[in-house]
């Protein structure tokens, strides 16, 4: 079904300069910004909602139930200030409406700005029928959709581990979770990686005894240790359970809930939990879309490969986001949709990020960028590395947090930022400033020298670099 068109129709028929697949941040971001670049847009998503995971499933419903989290510990844990509330009262039906509103917001408003540029959204399910055809089904019938040119940005699923009973409700993706039907008194999250770490913290604000099973040796496996511990240190007090080095074996579907086996070093007797959330990565939608019907190259994984201006094989075919290759995050995707936008309106566009940021919106926050410590160490970069700990900053103990660092590596020789990891509150939105440095060449003096606001949490990121300078004065540091 087609709304608001701008682009040339003929019964079930639809001829778009550009046509994208999936509105999800990436898909939209390119079909908004291809229209604003004169093209006629046709926007195909198979659900009735703009969006994409991000929106209705992801980022924006766990960003909400993670503000709620922090609203309980915040409250919590201010008995040492003096203040104690009582425990909260917690109204789930109240909660669910307030994250579906927030949804909600954003789908009319992305809606709207699709209206106000006159892109044609076209709802159902697309598969290309040709390198220049996309055929969409929907209840309502199919619609062919010709070309000139196509963005791919079709996005990710859950990836499923087989011979888990996926027919019992109690056994939920990341997006079951988020429906939040009840609060399970003991909850199991099989995978101890973003997803699971944040689901893990709202489920425990709301009350869920929670346990974490990891494969690997630690959590979050790929962040720096460093950075991770200060999470883990306090998640093991306030979690039931985190076992590393361990995995499921088996879950069997019984009355009183769901019977767990695992195996591994750390592995528990088996156990009764009232519902399992697996997380544990999620595979890219690239074989789903009849892509070989338009020539178009997958790998084995399911990912489409592209060069830097986000072009498949297929000159006039682009692909973008999750899709394209990991990181799957939305930042990384709305980025290439404006690239394969600008591409096809004739610019000068490429994907040459120089970093994409990480952000765990745990608590702590975990947020990096750029080289980590043992990246650069693999390709015997040599570098000088600070850890500022937050222990020393006021305004993080005026918020009675303790734990943070800030952690930044140089370039030995040239003194410019490399990378940079923080973790405590707010490290999410403070890495971006980390971010801007180094895309514009900053070395660790001109952080330094920049006057951040005090007291803040920014500060922290100046003061690593005064360590690496060697002006610091808020810290006494050995010559
Ligand atoms: P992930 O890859 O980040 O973590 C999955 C974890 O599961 C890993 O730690 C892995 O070692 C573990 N694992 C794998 N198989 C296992 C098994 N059999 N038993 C136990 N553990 C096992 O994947 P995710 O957390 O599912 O997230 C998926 C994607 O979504 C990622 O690309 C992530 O970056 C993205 N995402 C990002 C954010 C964010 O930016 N805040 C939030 C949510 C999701």
């Amino acid at each position: 079904m087609a709304t608001e068109s701008s682009a040339t129709t003929s019964g079930n028929s639809l001829h778009a300069e550009v046509v994208v697949l999936g509105a999800g941040p990436g898909g939209y971001t390119a079909a908004f910004r291809a229209a604003d670049l004169g093209k006629r847009v046709v926007l195909i998503e198979r659900y009735a909602a703009l969006g994409g995971v991000c929106l209705n499933v992801g980022c924006i419903p766990s960003k909400a139930l993670l503000h709620v989290a922090h609203v309980i510990h915040d409250a919590e844990e201010s008995a040492p200030f003096g203040i104690r509330f009582a425990p909260p009262e917690i109204d789930l039906d109240k909660l669910r409406d307030w994250k579906g509103r927030i949804v909600k917001t954003l789908n009319t408003g992305l809606a709207g700005l699709a209206k106000q540029r006159q892109v044609t959204v076209v709802h159902g399910l697309g598969s290309f029928a040709s390198d220049r055809e996309i055929r969409v089904e929907s209840p309502e019938g199919a619609t062919t959709i010709t070309f000139d040119h196509a963005i791919i940005a079709a996005g990710s699923t859950p990836v499923k581990i087989p011979g888990f009973p996926y027919d019992d409700p109690r056994l939920m993706d990341s997006t079951d979770a988020l429906e939040l039907k009840d609060v399970p008194t003991r909850l199991l999250i099989v995978g101890g990686g973003i997803i699971g770490l944040e689901m893990a913290c709202f489920y425990h604000a709301l009350g869920s005894k929670i346990t974490v099973v990891e494969l690997m040796d630690q959590l979050i496996p790929g962040c720096d240790p460093e950075l991770v511990k200060p999470l883990a240190q306090r998640i093991q007090k306030q979690y039931e359970n985190i076992f590393l080095k361990t995995k499921v074996s088996s879950i069997q579907s019984e009355e009183a809930g769901l019977r767990v086996a695992f195996e591994g070093e750390g592995a528990p007797a088996s156990d009764l939990f009232d519902r399992v959330l697996v997380a544990v990565g999620r595979k890219p939608n690239g074989t789903a879309i009849g892509a070989t019907s338009a020539g178009i190259q997958v790998d084995e994984r399911g990912f489409i490969p592209v060069d830097d201006k986000q072009r498949t094989n297929v000159p006039h075919i682009f692909a973008i986001g999750d899709v394209v290759g990991n990181p799957m995050l939305a930042h990384k995707a709305t980025h290439q949709g404006k690239v394969a936008a600008e591409v096809i309106a004739g610019h000068p566009s490429a994907f040459q990020a120089l970093s994409i940021p990480s952000v765990a919106y745990t608590d702590p926050e975990v947020a990096w960028m750029g080289l980590s410590e043992a990246e650069a160490k693999a390709q015997g970069i040599e570098f000088e590395k600070a850890v500022f700990p937050w222990a020393a900053s006021g305004r993080a103990l005026g918020m009675g947090r303790r734990e943070g660092l800030t952690k930044m590596i140089s370039d030995k020789a040239t003194k410019r930022l490399l990378g940079v990891g923080m973790v405590g509150p707010h490290a999410g939105d403070l890495i971006a400033e980390a971010m801007l440095a180094l895309e514009m060449g900053a070395d660790v003096e001109d952080i330094a020298l920049t006057i951040h606001p005090h007291p803040t949490l920014s500060e922290t990121f100046a003061f690593a670099a005064e360590m690496i300078e060697g002006s610091i004065t808020d810290l006494y540091v050995k010559k």
